[in-house]
């Protein structure tokens, strides 16, 4: 692997910030992520912003094939040749947004990718809302986040930091922390620290389509006010269900109309979904 300063250095090529452009520079904690996300010969990965290949050529060793979606133009060529080094074959590099990037064009309901990737921080949220989205066609992911978020995606009902993300991935996976990552292992050196996490999707889709998104809005409504109780957070425009409505959905599910968002189990929210989901204006 060459290191990343040297590349960027040689072609004139500067890190872009609003890329989340960090590039992990330590080849011994590349392989450790590659080893912690145990990828088979089975398995068809997307890698998602491959930068100049530091997951990639380790990945490649594993997998069975990799499909790399890398936005930035500038860095593709750069990675096309990182992997002709490392004498690589079973890599297609797609300069692409993952954004606009239809996973069903490589992957089905019975043939499931594994996602990785180091993703930029400001993407992230972003990045998780797809794969749940398309989590039929994804068996798990294993994604580095900022330190912070991946701890708040992993945290349990009654902590502090038990939120939005934490209900939503705890609804349709099993997550996990594998490993921490220093931030003096990238260039440039970012400002926070990172952690890798597993995301195993359930397979079981256990609500119809209609309903989920309906909780969605629900587990939303109810984290946009943290402070305020159940009764008062989902009174508003973001489901447009009435007080006594809502009043009367919290007592079907058994739910204390006093309790707080952070309190709920996963369990809590699809029976207050159930209970609310026919009272819609
Ligand atoms: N995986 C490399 C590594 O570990 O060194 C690079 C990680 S860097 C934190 C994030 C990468 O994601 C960059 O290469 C960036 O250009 C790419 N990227 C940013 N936004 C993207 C998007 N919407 N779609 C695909 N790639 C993106």
């Amino acid at each position: 692997m060459t290191y990343p300063g040297t590349i960027l250095k040689a072609f004139q090529l500067f890190a872009k910030k609003e890329l989340g452009q960090n590039f992990l520079a330590d080849p011994n904690m590349a392989k450790h992520i590659v080893a912690v996300a145990r990828i088979s010969s089975d398995d068809v990965v997307l890698e998602i912003g491959p930068g100049l290949g530091a997951l990639t050529v380790h990945l490649a060793e594993k997998a069975k094939k990799i499909y790399a979606v890398e936005k930035d133009h500038r860095l593709i060529q750069h990675l096309k040749n990182e992997l002709a080094a490392a004498d690589v074959s079973n890599v297609e590099v797609l300069n692409q947004d993952i954004f606009r990037f239809n996973i069903d064009t490589v992957a089905s309901p019975e043939n499931k990718l594994v996602v990785l990737g180091n993703l930029p921080y400001n993407i992230s949220s972003q990045v998780l809302f797809k794969l749940v989205e398309n989590r039929s066609y994804v068996s798990r992911a294993v994604l580095m986040f900022q330190k912070e978020l991946a701890e708040r995606i992993c945290a349990p009902p009654g902590s502090r930091t038990y939120g939005r993300l934490s209900a939503v991935m705890q609804y349709c996976s099993t997550v996990k922390i594998l490993t921490g990552v220093s931030s003096s292992l990238f260039f440039p050196k970012p400002d926070v620290e990172s952690t890798v996490i597993e995301v195993d999707f359930f397979d079981r889709q256990e609500i119809s389509y209609d309903k989920e998104v309906f909780l969605f809005k629900v587990i939303k409504a109810a984290f946009s006010k943290r402070r305020k109780t159940l009764k008062n957070s989902l009174t508003g425009e973001e489901l447009a269900i009435s007080r006594e409505n809502v009043e009367k959905g919290l007592n079907e599910a058994n739910i204390d109309p006093s309790r707080r968002a952070e309190t709920l189990t996963v369990d809590e929210f699809k029976m207050l979904c159930e209970a609310l989901y026919p009272l819609r204006a």
